[in-house]
């Protein structure tokens, strides 16, 4: 971290900053130039608070040098991390597809698209049983019903499930789910975040509806200080000027945050794009550009789906969808993970 100070700071001044400044348990070096002093501040500056030091009176710019995240930073751990989910491996060599209806509607829904997205290759189920809706009055989720049903579909086709936890005093009803979702809109939860990260399970975490990759690996960040190390960042696309999509699908995320993270990284087509007929194109795209893992959303009959009908793919055609992605994958060296 580089403090530049104004002009016209006494020396006094700048031994009281320094004395501040030691608080942090980082060292200060005092460069005094012609035209100007900084501090270089030098060791794991990560709690330093920049607001703070930007407060004082004798500072006139604060820039970090280093990356304010160290647990979730590719520096200080250069290794990809691989997190194991019954048996597959998130994060390594192989391409982890995870589909299922975007909500937990029905026993027979939901167990009929977990064998047909099986049957077609995927390697973990989706569904929601807590529902982050925009509206009070739409369909909020089965609860701990919905749970109970993803454990049926798990039982029946053995691929691993994913499901999403709106509020940290529902954690109990995750204790049998393989990966504990955080949709965008509680990315940054920070209570929600630090609950999961005293607890050892997977956590998908989404980027923020218009959330900074950094802002994202701070979410991440705030899970691992806490001590779990398995997490797995999600781009779901993110808000801006244009309304033809539902998001923008920001696909360089998955190159940039491999540069600053060892984390997996996974792409959610159907969010992102909220267009049945984007999914495939985008979630090739995905796989091409070195995503670990794709969130796809399949329904049996997507024209009277209680959430998001319009993104969600037929069984039939997240079939196609596979074959293609079988092929892409294996082209980027990364083939999808085989389903036994
Ligand atoms: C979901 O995956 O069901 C979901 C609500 O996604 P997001 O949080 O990305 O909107
Ligand atoms: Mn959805």
């Amino acid at each position: 971290m580089v403090i530049v100070l104004k002009d016209g700071a006494s020396k006094k001044q700048i031994d009281e900053l320094i004395n501040w400044l030691t608080r942090f348990e980082v060292k200060s070096n005092l460069v005094e130039g012609v035209h100007s002093k900084i501090i270089g501040l030098v060791g794991d500056t990560t709690s330093v608070d920049i607001e703070s030091v930007q407060a004082k009176e004798i500072v006139e710019t604060v820039k970090r040098v280093q990356e304010p995240y160290k647990n979730a930073n590719r520096r200080f751990h250069p290794e990809d991390t691989v997190i194991d989910v019954r048996g597959r491996k998130l994060g390594g060599d192989r391409l982890q597809v995870i589909a299922g209806p975007c909500s937990v509607e029905t026993e027979e829904q939901t167990i009929k698209t977990a064998i047909a997205v099986k049957q077609a290759g995927a390697t973990m189920l989706r569904g929601g049983a807590f529902k982050p809706r925009t509206s009070p009055y739409a369909f909020q989720g089965l609860g701990k019903e919905g749970i109970d049903i993803l454990k049926k579909a798990r039982a029946e086709t053995g691929l691993p499930i994913v499901t999403e936890i709106m509020d940290v005093s529902d954690l109990d009803l995750f204790e049998d789910v393989d990966i504990i979702q955080v949709g965008a809109r509680n990315s940054q939860n920070f209570t929600l975040l630090k609950a999961l990260g005293r607890c050892d399970k997977p956590v998908l975490l989404k980027r923020g509806l218009s959330g900074t990759l950094q802002e994202l690996l701070m979410s991440a960040e705030y899970i691992m200080s806490e001590g779990n190390s398995k997490v797995i960042l999600c781009e779901r696309g993110i808000r801006t000027f244009e309304t033809a999509t539902r998001n923008i699908l920001d696909l360089a995320a998955v190159p940039l945050l491999k540069q600053k993270t060892h984390l997996p990284i996974t792409i959610d087509p159907s969010h992102a794009t909220g267009i049945a007929s984007l999914v495939e194109p985008c979630a090739l795209a995905a796989t091409a550009i070195g995503a670990h893992a794709l969130e796809i959303e399949v329904h049996i009959d997507p024209e009277h789906a209680w959430s998001d009908g319009a993104q969600s793919l037929t069984p039939e055609q997240f079939a196609a969808t596979m074959e293609k992605l079988r092929s892409m994958a294996e082209f980027v060296g990364r083939p999808v993970d085989i389903t036994e």
